[in-house]
């Protein structure tokens, strides 16, 4: 990393800092993994002119996904930033315009091997930081050029359909509904879901 390179780090980070609500390695590691991968993927204004051509998929629900909204512009609530939780620390970024994808994992053993791009001094929280800035891309990440199609009903835009569950009448769009016995089904009646209703119609305040 030339000095300018390293200067562009510092600005993105101090945003990427406060956007997440406090400094962090994990930070660190997502706004270096966002800028390195618009770059392999040829998107050098992801906020302005090529805004439209850009999505990611980011593999974990921390810290370093608020890292890759700020850098990328890619927002969850405009279905450009997907989340698919492997629990690994790794994304891919993908140029909707060239269909280049490109997928950036930090590897467990980089753990090990940013111990040597510490600085002796300092608290535990500074010496992390200052480690994930300071170790070389090619050592804190691998790559993988890969394919990626995303379903048409997961692009950004409007909702093209909307469908209403046979079974508790709540309405879903995007074809989320899984057809079961010829009823259509939203996930929660056809496969249980996260919550169980305790009492319907609660009373609400006016
Ligand atoms: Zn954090
Ligand atoms: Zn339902």
């Amino acid at each position: 990393m030339n000095k300018f390179e390293r200067a562009e780090l510092e600005h993105v980070l101090d945003k990427a800092f406060a956007f997440h609500g406090k400094p962090c390695g994990g930070t660190v590691i997502g706004v270096r993994m966002a800028m390195l991968g618009l770059k392999l993927i040829g998107i050098t204004d992801p906020k302005g002119a090529q805004r439209k051509d850009v999505m990611a998929v980011a593999e974990n629900d921390r810290c370093s996904v608020d890292a890759i909204q700020h850098v990328t512009g890619c927002r969850v609530s405009a279905r450009a930033l997907k989340l698919k939780d492997y629990g690994k620390v790794a994304a891919t970024f993908v140029n909707l315009k060239t269909g280049k994808a490109v997928r950036i994992v930090c590897p467990e053993e980089t753990r090990e091997i940013v111990e040597k791009y510490k600085p002796e001094e300092g608290e535990k929280k500074e010496r992390t930081i200052a480690g994930y800035k300071n170790i070389p891309l090619n050592e804190l990440f691998y790559a993988q050029e890969v394919k990626v199609e995303f379903d048409e009903n997961d692009f950004p835009g409007h909702a093209k359909v909307r469908l209403k569950c046979d079974q508790c009448g709540e309405w879903v769009s995007d074809h989320r509904e899984h057809e079961v016995d010829g009823k259509l089904l939203c996930i929660h009646c056809a496969e249980g879901g996260y919550y169980d209703v305790v009492k319907d119609r609660i009373a609400l305040p006016a």
